[in-house]
């Protein structure tokens, strides 16, 4: 049998369902990655992630070479190169794994039936997470809308189902007489602005098992205590890898159970960052059961909310000058490193949203062209919930003051020194609020609004289209 597997956001080797299924039932095996032309010229999939991207790609194709097998690239519209290599190649079959963003599935819906109408068999395979959304359920059959029931419903499942690990297989050989085609010029085919050396993760697997590794064994036991404080860092940065699928989420829960047993003291802190995977797992179910929440509020009524849109103090925000040092050090981050905290996003997002007054689809749009995991369902995820729009929101009356959250979670000025230069000089009493020592931060910018006022009106707004105006 000659399959077809179809590279998208599963790029890796090991731990891989469709490649496994392939791998098991093939005779010949033609492993395909298409650089997508939507989606390499969209201006939502900025530099950073398609640079990673490109790396990624790299080292699946070195991957599949040490195991006798050869990556076939091509470039331009996988509706098209797919149903047209299956035909060239005589594929029996073709083989995925599934995607929950709207635009991806509508595609693999319409590459499906053009493979059928050729006779070519398709089967697509759960990979991108442990559980889909129509595996965690309440007793009456119905999504979840709350991450806490959900989570307590996950990890039910997980005890129930616990996700077999997988087996090691060898691949078969390649389908005669396909040219690999070979990646395209990196400078060719990617946005000119180059990140700068150094910034981005080193793309591959190997680089995403030794990041699971070393935050294991460094930063795991304390992963609750330090996880909110950005000058740690803390976290083990795999959610660009997990975004692309370069590490599978069963071999995180697998390695950290693992580790447990033989770390039993590292519980609360492991427990905690699966937690956070959990996370990643809701959003995912969400924008598969909900896609309009990429357009709308899941809230419907706060669709009513009227939002500014002052472009001067949006760029404020985007370029890091608001005038509030924990805001503007996380902006900056952003922006020279392609990745932020998540303390820091949640920040960020709410001083967009709630002080600004600017509509949280600006910043979603935003985060997607630079985060380096830029992901729809995360991120949206992430931006409803800070806007208060979302499905666990935070309540629209938890308003974040950015003065406050700077002295608690870098009390000590670190992370805005190390992001804010012209900050330098101030001491850990002042760094916080800046303007009541104008001379010792020259260069820097007042604050753009009043925390105060912005609250009140936030409120004012929220309670005006609330049902029952409270
Ligand atoms: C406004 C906003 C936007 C966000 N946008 C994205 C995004 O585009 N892509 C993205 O992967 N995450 C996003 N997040 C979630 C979170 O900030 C990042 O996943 C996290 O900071 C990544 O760092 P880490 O890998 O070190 O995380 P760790 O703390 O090590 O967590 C492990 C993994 O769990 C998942 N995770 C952690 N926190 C969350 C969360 N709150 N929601 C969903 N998954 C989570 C990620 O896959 C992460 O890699 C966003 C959060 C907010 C508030």
């Amino acid at each position: 049998m000659r399959i077809l597997h179809w590279f998208r956001i599963d790029l890796r080797v090991r731990d891989n369902r469709s490649l496994d299924w392939s791998a098991e039932r093939g005779d010949f095996l033609l492993p395909l990655f298409v650089f997508d032309d939507a989606l390499v010229a969209a201006p939502r999939h900025g530099a950073n992630r398609l640079h990673f991207l490109y790396a990624c790609v790299e080292r699946l194709a070195d991957a599949l070479a040490k195991r006798g097998q050869t990556l076939v690239v091509r470039r331009g519209d996988p509706r098209v190169w797919v149903p047209r290599l299956a035909r060239e190649a005589r594929i029996d079959w073709v083989s995925f794994n599934r995607d929950t963003v709207p635009r991806a599935k509508t595609r693999d819906a319409e590459v499906e039936r053009a493979l059928r109408e050729d006779g070519v068999q398709v089967v697509s395979h759960k990979d991108h997470v442990v559980f889909e959304s129509s595996e965690i359920l309440t007793k009456t059959g119905q999504p979840f809308s709350v991450y806490t029931p959900y989570r307590n419903a996950w990890w039910r499942q997980y005890e129930l189902d616990p996700p077999t690990p997988p087996r090691r297989r060898r691949l078969p050989p390649p389908v005669p007489g396909v040219e690999a085609g070979g990646l395209p010029s990196r400078d060719r085919l990617l946005p000119a602005s180059i990140p700068a050396e150094g910034v981005l993760p080193t793309g591959g697997e190997a680089a995403a098992r030794r990041r699971l590794r070393s935050f294991l064994e460094r930063d795991s036991a304390a992963y609750a205590e330090r996880r909110d404080l950005p000058a740690a860092d803390a976290t083990s940065r795999l959610s660009p890898y997990l975004r692309l699928g370069v590490v599978s989420p069963r071999e995180c829960f697998r390695e950290a159970f693992e580790w447990l047993a033989e770390h039993p003291a590292a519980e609360r802190g492991v427990r905690k960052w699966l937690d956070e995977l959990v996370w990643r797992e809701f959003y995912q179910a969400i924008l598969d059961l909900h896609p309009r929440v990429l357009r709308r509020a899941y809230r419907p009524e706060y669709d009513a909310l009227r939002w500014s849109a002052d472009a001067e103090r949006f760029a404020a925000w985007c370029e890091g000058r608001t005038g509030f040092p924990f805001v503007d050090a996380a902006m900056r981050q952003l922006r020279s490193t392609g990745w932020m905290h998540n303390r820091a996003r949640m920040v960020v997002a709410s001083f967009l949203v709630k002080d600004l007054w600017i509509d949280w689809r600006w910043g979603e749009r935003f985060f997607l062209e630079h985060l380096v995991d830029g992901d729809p369902a995360s991120n949206n995820g992430g931006w409803q919930w800070s806007a208060s729009t979302g499905t666990d929101a935070q309540p629209y009356f938890r308003i974040f003051n950015p003065v406050s959250q700077s002295e608690r979670y870098d009390p000590d000025g670190v992370y805005i020194r190390r992001f804010v230069p012209e900050l330098g000089g101030l001491d850990a009493g002042r760094i916080h609020r800046p303007w009541t020592a104008p001379l010792e931060a020259p260069g820097y910018p007042p604050p753009i609004v009043d925390h105060a006022a912005a609250r009140h009106h936030a409120l004012r707004a929220f309670e005006s289209v609330r049902p029952d105006g409270r």
